[in-house]
């Protein structure tokens, strides 16, 4: 049991303002593992004072020193690896395996690939008789969601201390502690008092007082659509720049061709990444209509070889617990809409899994004869939930892959890869992956549609802390 009983403001962990703090729960054991105070709308007050104090110098700080700061974040990362693996473990259910990769591994490289990017980016640029210059756009705010959440948090931090922004951050409450772990990190490296804040909190408290405060400059949000929304209408008082990352249905186009095996299984690497919870999730498996049963069979298979698990375990295929309580009763209720819409239920269901009396845990899930029109297909979950959809030819696939709202990835699978490319210019997503889920940490990250605005990741996240001025200069 760990107590956070300060946040971190101006180079300095202070009190909140408030005495009230919140629970972070175990998600295998439901046991309180942590408190973090509860920050308010005065914290966010002085956490901004200190970050747009803190701008002019650091914004006029050299790359090199910017880089040198971003080696020693990502040197940090790396020193606390398996703490902050094991934290995310405890909290999101993320199996260890997986949580050493893409919980810890990943936020550390993702600090490091800034390094280069400080020091090479070109700032500045003539164009005709103008000199564009591409400065930092001021105080940002940063407010992330608990699914991998200290990856989310360094995608954002990491390019913005890059451009010679300030930042105030706001992690999710239901997974905050590598949050604390960053901010300790900043501290032992001497980055300079007010260029990174952390008020820890609620999005209606600490979140809506950082989106509408005059002092920040701009939003960079990862979330659900729905507080996406919220966020932008809230951010177009003062007319601020935002980006967001949100939700998504993504869909995986199994192609005609395709060998079974490899594509559900493919498929559910993406699927069930992360118990689910992942943003970026192939959770309609598009399968030829022709195929269907020999589709349906395996993807069966594959499911139940995804048991539950303890996440502190040495599994390396399986299904850890959701990261809450409600996250549990959402995903179960989403299964029981599926069942009463009349999807056939393949494997799975809503009741706990018998070698499990505690943790929030839910069985993996399959439905057959899904339509796009059912909520299943419609909405995104956010846990264990595949469904099989099937397609007549490649338009009907296509057709159905974009009859969504979100954009934020897809998957196409066929023997012939340039099949696969020629299909995946057809899809309106951020990211399509080739054959099996692919990630590129200088590719652009972002979603088409209501999946979001912007991109993160190597320059072109970089670019989305940059304000532009053109100087005309007679010659
Ligand atoms: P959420 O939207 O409930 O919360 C995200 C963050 O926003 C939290 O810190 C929360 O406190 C804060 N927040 C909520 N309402 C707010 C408001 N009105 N004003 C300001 N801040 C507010 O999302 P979540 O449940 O934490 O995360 C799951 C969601 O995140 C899913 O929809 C998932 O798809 C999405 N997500 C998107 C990406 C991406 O890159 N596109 C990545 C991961 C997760």
């Amino acid at each position: 049991m760990r107590v956070y009983d300060k946040i971190y403001i101006n180079g300095s962990w202070v009190s909140s303002t408030s005495s009230e703090t919140h629970d972070v729960i175990n998600a295998s054991t439901e046991e309180l593992m942590a408190t973090i105070p509860e920050g308010t709308a005065a914290d966010v007050d002085k956490a901004v004072a200190a970050a747009k104090a803190a701008f002019p110098g650091w914004s006029q700080t050299s790359r090199d020193e910017r880089a040198k700061y971003l080696q020693r974040l990502s040197e940090g990362l790396n020193a606390r690896l398996e703490e902050i693996a094991a934290s995310v473990t405890a909290e999101v259910g993320t199996i260890k395996f997986f949580s050493q990769i893409a919980q810890a591994g990943l936020p550390a490289a993702m600090a490091h690939s800034f390094v280069e990017i400080a020091e090479t980016y070109q700032f500045e640029e003539q164009v005709g008789a103008s000199l564009v210059v591409h400065e930092p756009i001021g105080v940002v705010a940063c407010i992330t969601p608990w699914n991998y959440p200290l990856h989310q948090v360094v995608a954002k931090i990491a390019p913005a201390l890059a451009s010679g922004c300030t930042v105030v951050l706001k992690p999710s409450e239901v997974a905050p502690i590598t949050a604390f772990i960053l901010a300790e990190i900043f501290d032992e490296i001497g980055l300079p008092a007010g260029v990174f804040n952390l008020v820890s909190g609620h999005g209606t408290t600490v979140g809506e007082a950082l989106v509408t405060h005059p002092d920040i400059a701009k939003i960079s949000f990862t979330g659900s659509t729905r507080a996406g929304r919220q966020i932008m209408a809230l951010a177009a008082q003062h007319v601020k720049k935002v980006t967001l990352e949100l939700g998504g249905k993504s869909p995986f186009i199994i192609l005609e061709d395709s060998p079974v095996d490899e594509a559900v299984n493919a498929g559910f690497q993406s699927a069930y990444m992360n118990g689910g919870q992942t943003c970026i999730a192939w959770t309609r498996m598009l399968v030829p209509a022709s195929r269907k049963d020999e589709f349906v069979a395996k993807a069966k298979e594959v499911a139940e070889s995804y048991a539950p698990c303890d996440p502190t375990g040495d599994t390396i295929v399986g299904l850890g617990p959701m990261a809450s309580k409600v996250q549990q009763e959402r995903v179960r209720a989403y299964i029981q809409k599926g069942i009463d819409e009349g999807a056939t239920l393949v494997t799975g269901g809503v009741e706990q899994p018998e070698e499990f009396e505690k943790g929030f845990y839910i069985k993996p899930t399959v439905f057959a004869d899904v339509t796009n029109d059912m909520t299943i297909a419609r909405e995104e979950i956010f846990g264990p939930v595949l469904c099989i959809i099937t397609y007549e030819d490649e338009d009907d696939a296509v057709r159905i892959a974009n009859d969504t709202i979100y954009g934020l990835s897809a998957g196409v699978y066929s023997a012939n890869k340039d099949e696969a490319v020629r299909v995946a210019r057809r899809l309106e997503s951020g990211q399509v992956d080739i054959n099996g889920p692919q990630f590129n940490l200088a590719a652009p990250f972002g979603g088409f549609k209501q999946s979001g605005l912007g991109r993160e990741y190597g320059t072109y996240g970089l670019r989305e802390f940059l304000e532009t001025k053109s100087l005309q200069i007679p010659s």
